[in-house]
């Protein structure tokens, strides 16, 4: 019995996070069974089809990195893809391009969720925050409006989810969104539409 418990204080310390043991490739092929982490929805509104254009570790600025950009017109609807608390958010800026730097010039909301972890969603346009430090957001809740400030060649979203891995560091995590094909991790060079 105190095995048992002990097992299931385990299971709630790494199951959040236990898709970091898997690499890229494992995960998008699904090799992670009885996976259990969170589902988030992609961030935008319901029905809203999006391309992916870089994803997980890929080559051009996410070497390394487990983050999205997801290519979109200048002023769409950004939606919190899990609900949260909004712990900082940047509008002011309306510099953009791929100079070093323009690294410092990028409009942001970040979100704290349940767990701990924390989304973070880039290159808003010029006073396109919708929210404020310290509200709770629900999921699919508009909080901002898409732009190209920052580190950033053309109008997109950069989504990364923070977190602990199954070790304990601090670390970007891969993550599972609804969409049209299920429940999936995203692939890059595709596109998808927005379900919850
Ligand atoms: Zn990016």
């Amino acid at each position: 019995m105190r095995f048992l418990f002990f097992s299931y204080l385990c299971f709630l310390y790494l199951a959040p996070h236990a898709q970091s043991r898997y690499t890229t490739r494992q995960l998008l092929n699904g090799r992670y069974k009885n996976d259990s982490s969170y589902i988030y929805s992609l961030p935008f509104v319901t029905g809203k089809k999006v391309f992916l254009i870089q994803g997980y570790e890929t080559i051009f600025s996410h070497k390394g990195e487990r983050s999205l950009d997801f290519k979109i017109r200048k002023g769409t609807t950004i939606c919190a893809a899990r609900a949260g608390v909004v712990t900082a958010v940047r509008q002011d800026s309306d510099k953009g391009g791929l100079k070093p730097e323009n690294l410092a010039d990028g409009n942001y909301i970040i979100i704290l969720h349940a767990d701990s972890s924390t989304a973070w969603y880039w290159h808003l346009k010029k006073n396109g925050v919708l929210v404020q430090e310290g509200d709770s957001v629900q999921e699919g809740q508009p909080i901002g409006l898409s732009g190209n400030t920052g580190f950033s060649a053309f109008p997109h979203l950069h989504f990364e989810v923070q977190g602990r891995d199954a070790a304990g560091h601090y670390t970007r995590l891969a993550t599972r969104f609804y969409t049209q094909h299920g429940v999936i991790y995203l692939s890059p060079y595709r596109f998808y539409r927005t379900r919850r």
